[in-house]
């Protein structure tokens, strides 16, 4: 198995990640996050906005609706230019985006030489609001988050004043009806993104520019993906998004290739302008219209950097080293044996204590080593064992994932002793 399947293997075994509708055969590039990976995810998320949002003096927060007015999308360029160029084969009448195959070369699929010429496909999600699926009607999934960001500028301001610079921020769901999806969360037809839009006159481009690259290599180390497997890309002239003068992609080296984690973009001012444009409101601040610095960063391509840097084999042990600020659980119970009726009651306590302060995680099944084997897998920092001595003495085993080295500690002391740990 190589590392990809390794990892894919491992979502599912442990309630990661599974495959979307999966009863009914599930759907294209679909994937559901289980009860470990929805924490993880939740955890990723809430380490974002507390690094960007909470601990800044100069970023507001923004929870948008994925349904926009559709001339949002007439406004921002996405109707007319957020396109990737398709071909058909016309034998078996697959699909491929251009730039993916090598249309002097036979199709993938069926090995027949018979190719359209290539158009342009639009990425973005339609859907029709209200009960007539009329053309009329038709409203878009958000391909971005960004734009909420430029629309609901002068409502942000006016209950919130800020001078420039600043910055709004906003996690949430975005869709693209891309060609091709795979490589598991790699690129997803829906999927989620943590992005800043940082506000700044025009001649401060390229100091807000610095400072965010450097915010961003600071990220990768609170969330422990390795920093030398990324790398920055300069995205040369011709090849940027329509609305960007400069644009660094940071790549991430996943199993199947070096390929984009996250994006900066400096957007200029020509969001705001198209918006001015469009809605006919004034959108200038302090007499000018503001340029615009964008970091982001997707989740689900966060997760699955996260992942592949935090695993660990050790001999036949599987180890997931995360971070302890993301581990889905923090603390992992476990009465030495399930059949002891004092040890038992006093680890429920113990457990329904800590649970109170810290994600944790109760498991009496099996053997002590099978239960660390599990947690190991989904990256449970500390197990907690409550055995014989435990009744004599008040104090627990603690172990160690990275190490497994264990401890004996009071438990007057261990709240103490796993904030502590968590600094
Ligand atoms: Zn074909």
């Amino acid at each position: 198995m190589d590392l990809m399947e390794k990892i894919v293997s491992l979502c599912k075994r442990r309630g990661f990640v599974f495959p979307g509708s999966e009863i009914y055969g599930g759907l294209s590039n679909s994937w559901d996050y289980g009860p470990v990976g929805a924490q993880l995810k939740k955890n990723i998320k809430d380490l974002w906005w507390k690094t960007f949002v909470e601990e800044r003096d100069d970023v507001l927060g923004l929870d948008a609706a994925i349904i926009m007015n559709p001339k949002v999308w007439e406004a921002s360029g996405h109707v007319e230019g957020f396109t990737d160029p398709l071909v058909e084969c016309k034998s078996c009448h697959n699909r491929f985006r251009a730039d993916h195959v090598d249309t002097k070369k036979p199709c993938p699929e069926c090995k027949q030489l018979n190719w359209s010429t290539s158009k342009n496909f639009n990425l973005l999600m339609k859907t029709f609001l209200g009960s007539v699926e009329d053309e009329k009607d038709v409203a878009y999934l958000r391909g971005e988050t960004a734009q909420a960001m430029f629309v609901d500028l002068k409502n942000i301001l006016s209950t919130n004043p800020k001078k420039l610079p600043f910055g709004v921020a906003q996690v949430g769901k975005a869709f693209r009806n891309e060609i091709t999806t795979g490589n598991f969360l790699f690129r997803l037809r829906e999927f989620e993104i943590m992005e800043l839009e940082y506000f700044i006159e025009e001649k401060n481009w390229q100091e807000s520019f610095e400072f965010w690259r450097k915010e961003m290599w600071r990220w990768f180390g609170l969330v422990g993906i390795d920093p030398k497997m990324v790398h920055e890309h300069e995205i040369p002239d011709g090849e940027r998004a329509h609305y960007s003068k400069r644009t660094i992609d940071f790549e991430f080296d996943y199993p199947f290739g070096t390929k984009e984690l996250y994006g900066l973009a400096y957007r200029t001012d020509y969001d705001l302008k198209q918006h001015q444009k469009f809605s006919g409101q004034d959108l200038s601040l302090e007499g000018i219209v503001p340029h615009v610095i964008e970091p982001t960063w997707g989740v689900d391509r966060t997760f699955l950097a996260v992942l592949l840097s935090a695993y660990h084999e050790d001999g036949k042990r599987i180890v997931l080293k995360l971070t302890p600020r993301l581990a889905p659980y923090k603390v992992a119970v476990f009465p030495l044996v399930g059949n002891k009726e004092d040890i038992v009651a006093k680890a429920r306590i113990l457990y329904l204590s800590l649970k109170s302060h810290f994600s944790s995680v109760w498991d009496d099944r099996g053997n002590i080593g099978k239960r660390y084997y599990a947690q190991d897998e989904i990256g449970t920092p500390w197990c907690v064992t409550v055995d014989y001595q435990t009744l004599v003495d008040d104090t627990v085993t603690v172990r160690d994932r990275d190490t497994a080295q264990q401890e004996r500690v009071s438990i007057s002391q261990l709240d103490l002793y796993f904030q502590n740990k968590l600094k």
